[in-house]
């Protein structure tokens, strides 16, 4: 058999492709525009002038103004940003609102708060259903006048399952309580507009955006308090020091104007890749399993359990075949734990350690998913066939 040269990269919510759009328009950032945007000679300032094309572009893709677009580092600083800010803004209160589920940048710095505070902090976070879905009456009764902040991701990069972040902003808006959403996995994927809503902060990040890694975005409405986590000179209208990534942002303005264009068709050719590729596993594998709403959900990710195997046996197997994706359980001191979403949503365990999470992009092909489906029911074949619980 001939060995296939190409790698089939479904692991877009880990990270994306850089699309080659944007490689061009950063290039003259990294050759001859090396300029300082905050020097005072044209050099620099022309510099300057692209870094505020990407703030528009940015901020055309959100509904939000360009003054409301900062730049950062990656999404876990937007996210620490956002959150540092509001403790700081009201010192005097001493509870956070999350979820069970979210993006390791919000959770450990939660319990970070807890922990290096000596527990002056208090975090409510909300459970999960079986499909992975917030209640909403558990989240109005956690709103209390000591709540500092509320922080809860608009999609969920496990299981790509979307929570009602619009109403949940209404609602925290209502108390006078600042809401944060980690909007990592949703930029690009669905429509956000957020001149008509109650959100104060919002975190993006560069790189699963088929923009380069080591930029983000932290968008602060106008209006809303805020405070800086890095001091420095007067960069990002003083909100975060530090000479800017030129390239980086102008790769992330670019990153965004193409997902303005494209986002309606591309999407639902995504989701129809992503459904073929979803329903051809779960009919052709048994004991196969969705994990996640079925339609609540990112148009690109499908998160599957096939019971009695191993995630990473798994991963192992299709990474002969050059198929990439991400299992649900990490390798933590010897021991297989499934991922803190999969037992947040109470997947049984059996299930839980078998979880794949294929994430698309626009990049993906049919061929592709076909050639998934052919592969997939002949891994798990075999890896059952070694394992002592499977009784096929
Ligand atoms: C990837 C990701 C982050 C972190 O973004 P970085 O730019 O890698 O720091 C945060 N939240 C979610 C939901 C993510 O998927």
């Amino acid at each position: 058999m001939a060995a296939q040269e190409k790698v089939v990269y479904m692991d877009n919510n880990a990270t994306t492709q850089v699309a080659p759009e944007v490689v061009t328009a950063m290039m003259p950032f990294l050759i001859e525009s090396y300029g300082n945007p905050s020097s005072m000679h044209t050099f620099g300032g022309q510099v300057g002038m692209a870094i505020k094309e990407a703030r528009e572009k940015v901020a055309a893709l959100l509904g939000a103004e360009q003054g409301e677009i900062t730049f950062t580092s990656c999404g876990t600083e937007s996210d620490s940003t956002a959150i540092l800010s509001a403790v700081r803004t009201f010192p005097e209160k001493r509870h956070l609102v999350t979820t069970r589920v979210e993006h390791p940048a919000v959770k450990n710095l939660c319990e970070n708060l807890e922990t290096i505070t000596g527990h002056k902090y208090r975090v409510t976070r909300l459970k999960v259903d079986g499909e992975g879905m917030l209640d909403i009456a558990e989240y109005e009764a956690a709103l209390t006048d000591d709540t500092a902040i509320v922080s809860i991701m608009w999609a969920n990069n496990e299981t790509g399952v979307i929570f009602p972040v619009e109403e949940m902003a209404r609602m925290a808006k209502q108390r006078g309580i600042l809401f944060h959403t980690d909007a990592v996995q949703a930029v690009g994927k669905i429509p956000i507009d957020l001149k008509s809503l109650d959100i104060d902060f919002l975190s993006l990040s560069g790189h699963k955006l088929h923009a380069p890694k080591g930029v983000g975005v932290l968008y602060i409405k106008r209006g809303t308090l805020f405070v800086p986590f890095l001091n420095g000179g007067h960069q990002e209208h003083g909100r975060r020091g530090g000479t800017e990534n030129v390239a980086s942002i102008v790769a992330l303005g670019r990153a965004c104007e193409l997902a303005q264009e494209k986002m309606v068709e591309e999407n639902s050719r995504v989701k129809k890749l992503r459904d073929k590729l979803e329903e051809g596993l779960l009919a052709t594998i048994p004991k196969s399993m969705l994990n996640g709403h079925k339609t609540e959900r990112l148009p690109n990710t499908a998160n599957i359990s096939f019971e009695y195997v191993e995630g990473e046996a798994i991963l192992l197997y299709m990474n002969q075949h050059k198929i990439c994706a991400s299992s649900g359980s990490a390798c933590t001191s010897g021991s297989l734990e499934p991922s803190h979403v999969l037992r947040a949503m109470g997947v049984p365990f059996t299930a839980a350690h078998g979880s794949i999470r294929f994430s698309l992009s626009v990049y993906n092909t049919e061929e592709e998913v076909d050639f998934v489906i052919e592969k997939m029911p002949a891994i798990i074949e075999s890896l059952r066939k070694l394992s002592p619980f499977w009784k096929g």
